[in-house]
């Protein structure tokens, strides 16, 4: 094999980055491949997207930031992201990231938006798993993990993620020339929108949306009010995975059930109880998904779609949902099918005298 001389490899390099940067303007558009553009970019992703939208959005210049210690903290969120997580890794962070740049987009959204919100939105959506170890909740509680009683066995992870968030951007000096009560503002909003990621949290945050749409008093001019939506927006940028084309959507579903099935995996290792979900012989990845649709991501999306005032990604997304739940839900038709052949099968077995 010839090796490659220096020159070449960063001609390659170069080549990548310049397909990378096409794609970054195409970032808008809902079917933006998030797998590829990690590819493109050797694997970072998270920091090239970041650093674009802030660029997109001038935040900093707004900010007066200092671009040597935006690039420390964004490599360091990036490093605490765990490659080795299935799912939970930092390309699940720019995936998060990019969806919330097309939710900040919306008509109904952009122009109420301050650049402080634009601000706490991408760094909610960029940092709110860091450090996720690929199990959840109920398993750091019930191995007693020191995050758990730290955090007194409430939004453990979330409020992981947002601790970790604090002490980077407080060791990377970020936001160290902002007055005291401005960065301690941030962090807090930080905390907030990071928080109102915690599934348990689901129903609290989705009855809450629901009733200020009836009432139609959502007045995005009151700052309590885009937080709220900021909320929604990130929580609906988290689950949107089913919301994208099937290509994309599939390939998320398959990481995310081979991370619930590790953990199913370790629990029965340890001789613990196997999480709902997580056992690789009896949860399908089909029966996972429609399950996750039919009670997580319809409910709160179709709120969303109500919100935007059905806006062209709205029904771009809702499009897909549909598909992709009855996509699923052949699957499962068909894998069951397949079941009970191989039921029927070792039935034939049985009865030619295979087994005694
Ligand atoms: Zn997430």
């Amino acid at each position: 094999m010839v090796p490659h001389s220096p020159g070449s490899m960063h001609l390659l390099d170069d080549d990548y980055l310049g397909q990378a940067g096409h794609m970054l303007s195409k970032v808008s558009t809902w079917n933006f491949d998030i797998f590829l553009f990690d590819r493109l970019t050797n694997g970072n992703s998270l920091v090239t997207l970041m650093c674009h939208l802030f660029n997109v959005y001038d935040l900093v210049h707004h900010f007066q930031l200092d671009m040597v210690k935006l690039h420390r903290f964004l490599g360091m969120v990036q490093e605490d992201y765990h490659s080795q997580n299935p799912y939970h890794n930092a390309v699940h962070a720019a995936d998060v990231t990019q969806a919330m740049y097309c939710y900040l987009k919306e008509t109904k959204l952009a122009e109420q938006l301050s650049p402080l919100d634009i601000f706490l939105g991408l760094m909610a959506a960029a940092a709110h798993d860091v450090d996720h170890p690929g199990v959840n909740q109920p398993f750091l509680i019930k191995t007693r993990h020191h995050l758990a009683s730290l955090y007194q066995n409430t939004s453990v992870l979330e409020s992981h993620h947002w601790r970790s968030t604090v002490g980077m951007l407080r060791e990377s000096g970020l936001l160290s020339h902002l007055p005291p009560d401005m960065s301690q503002d941030i962090e807090q909003q930080l905390g907030s929108l990071i928080l109102a990621t915690d599934i348990s949290r689901q129903n609290e945050f989705l009855l809450s949306f629901r009733e200020h749409l009836d009432l139609q008093d959502l007045d995005l001019q009151l700052a309590s009010h885009r937080h709220f939506i900021l909320q929604i927006a990130l929580k609906c940028a988290d689950v949107c995975n089913p919301c994208r084309v099937w290509e994309l959507s599939h390939q998320w579903s398959e990481r995310v059930c081979e991370e619930f099935y590790r953990q199913g995996d370790l629990e029965r290792k340890f001789e613990l109880e196997i999480s709902p979900l997580c056992d690789q012989q009896t949860d399908s990845v089909p029966a996972i998904q429609i399950g996750f649709i039919s009670y997580i991501v319809e409910p709160l999306f179709e709120e969303w779609h109500r919100f935007t005032e059905a806006s062209p990604l709205s029904q771009t997304m809702m499009g897909h949902l549909h598909k992709n739940k009855a996509r699923w839900t052949r699957l499962r038709y068909a894998q069951g099918q397949s079941d009970t052949q191989d039921e029927e099968t070792e039935l034939e077995g049985r009865r030619d005298g295979d087994i005694p």
